[in-house]
This record gives structure tokens, C-alpha cells and sequence, in this order.
């Protein structure tokens, strides 16, 4: 058991752990105080300390983020320098990370800061052309306790046809077990992440999840000619003409670029 220490929230006695550090937001030295720790926190990223360093750490991780391994864009603290300051410069409390890795993890440490500990699930819809790297996005940034919906991985084990043959009457199955599953998922927000992975956008989708706030619609934008490539390379025979054809004219605007080289 962690030690514990008596502390006064709100003005009401409470046990809370030893580390526990209460915050009197109307204390005038705390406000005080705050205002010398925020300007401490602007002055260091400014530092010369903070950008040697930082220079150090993408050198010492190859220029590549530590959650994806794509090339690195940013250094940032693995636990976050405003909730232990004293650990900012320590070189086992920083990572090298790219854009997007760092702002998932970002948008993550707000919820908790903001709402607790309190779960919340967001719905990834990723889309690309067939060999575009959807899976492999996925897998990069998923956490241990996420649903994959993959689409032409189900239509493949519920039709027992090769990989991308495609049976109408199966679709409307897979729809209608996704319309069940979404709902069920948006009232209990059981994982952290659920991924919806496809080749093109879907009203029906963006329709069911039009009450729900934490949906990203991420394109994986691959040029088709390296798509064809890999395909060729699995010896993968589909209708890719007929695909890009509508992927073309697909509406992709409210959708998050991620380039894939
Ligand atoms: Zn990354």
C-alpha cells in the first residue's frame, strides 16, 4: 500500500496518497507561484539546455519516433514536464516522436487532465486504396485494448473466397453486424480505440456515429503507383482500375491526411 497523508480538499478532511500534491487555486501564493512556474515553463523550452538536449535525444533515437517508427518531428516527455518538472531533463523521461503519434498521446493526457480518469473511446475510420499501408497504420498506433473492424478481412473469413473477391450478399451482413456493434460500442465505450478500416468513405457510418465526438476520419494517401506495386509484388489480382476509379470521386474532405512513403 502506498503511504498516505491527511489533506484538507475543498475543506473537508481526506486521505490521499503522500505524493498527492493539493492545489488551493484561490491561494493567492499558490496563484503566485503559478504564475513564476509558467513563466519557468515558456523560458525553458526557449533554452539552450532544452535544445541541446533535444538534439541529443533525436540523435541517440535515430531520427525516428519511438511509437511508430516513422521519422521523428519532435522530443517530448514521456511523462509530461508540467506534472514533474523536476524530471525535464532527464533523458529516460524523453522520446523522440512524429506529429501525429504526439498528438494522439496529447489529445489522451488532456481527456485525462480534463475528465479523469473517465474512459472514453475514440472511432478511427481509416481509409486508403487497397496496399495503401491501412493495417500497418493501425498497428503503429493502436493501444493494447483496441477493436479492429477490418472490412475485407471479414468479408474474406465469412465468404471463404480469396482475399478481395466480393459477395453482395455478404456485404449486407457485414453492414448491418457493424450498424449493431457501433451502437453498442457508442453506449458503452468498452476500448480505447476502435478502428474502422476500409477502402472507401461510408454515409451509413459517418451516420451512426454522427452523435458521437470522438470520431477521426484518417486517409492514408499512398500514390496508387506504389499501391499497384505492392499488390503486384503480393500477386494480388483485383480490380484496382475500377477501385481508384471511385476512390477518385470519393469526398475525402473531412478527412486527416497521413502521407505514406
Ligand atoms: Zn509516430
Amino acid at each position: 500500500m502506498k503511504p498516505a497523508k491527511l489533506s484538507f480538499i475543498n475543506g473537508r478532511p481526506t486521505i490521499v496518497d503522500y505524493d498527492t500534491r493539493v492545489r488551493h487555486d484561490n491561494d493567492q501564493a499558490y496563484n503566485y507561484h503559478r504564475r513564476v512556474a509558467d513563466d519557468e515553463y515558456v523560458g525553458f523550452y526557449k533554452s539552450q539546455e532544452w535544445r541541446t538536449l533535444r538534439k541529443q535525444i533525436l540523435e541517440r533515437d535515430l531520427g525516428l519516433c519511438q511509437r511508430c517508427g516513422m521519422p521523428a518531428e519532435l522530443v517530448d516527455h514521456i511523462i509530461p514536464s508540467k506534472d514533474d518538472w523536476d524530471d525535464r531533463l532527464n533523458p529516460d523521461n524523453l522520446q523522440s516522436l512524429c506529429r501525429e503519434c504526439h498528438r494522439i498521446k496529447t489529445k489522451r493526457e488532456w481527456m485525462k487532465h480534463h475528465k479523469g480518469s473517465e474512459r472514453y473511446m475514440e472511432v478511427n475510420m481509416v481509409c486508403g486504396l487497397p496496399a495503401s499501408g491501412k493495417t500497418t497504420y493501425v498497428k503503429r498506433h493502436m493501444t493494447d485494448h483496441d477493436l479492429i473492424y477490418d472490412y475485407d478481412e471479414l468479408m474474406q473469413a465469412l465468404t471463404g473466397l480469396p482475399s478481395r473477391s466480393r459477395n453482395h450478399d455478404v456485404h449486407d451482413y457485414i453492414m448491418l453486424f457493424l450498424d449493431q456493434m457501433l451502437r453498442k460500442l457508442k453506449a458503452e465505450q468498452t476500448f480505447n480505440n476502435v478502428w474502422i478500416i476500409r477502402t472507401l468513405p461510408d454515409e451509413r457510418i459517418d451516420g451512426l456515429l454522427a452523435n458521437y465526438h470522438h470520431v477521426n476520419h484518417i486517409l492514408i494517401d499512398t500514390d496508387p503507383k506504389i499501391c499497384l506495386q505492392r499488390l503486384k509484388q503480393r500477386k494480388q489480382t483485383i480490380a484496382f482500375t475500377e477501385i481508384l476509379n471511385s476512390f477518385e470521386k470519393a469526398d475525402f474532405k473531412h478527412f486527416r491526411r497521413v502521407k505514406n512513403r
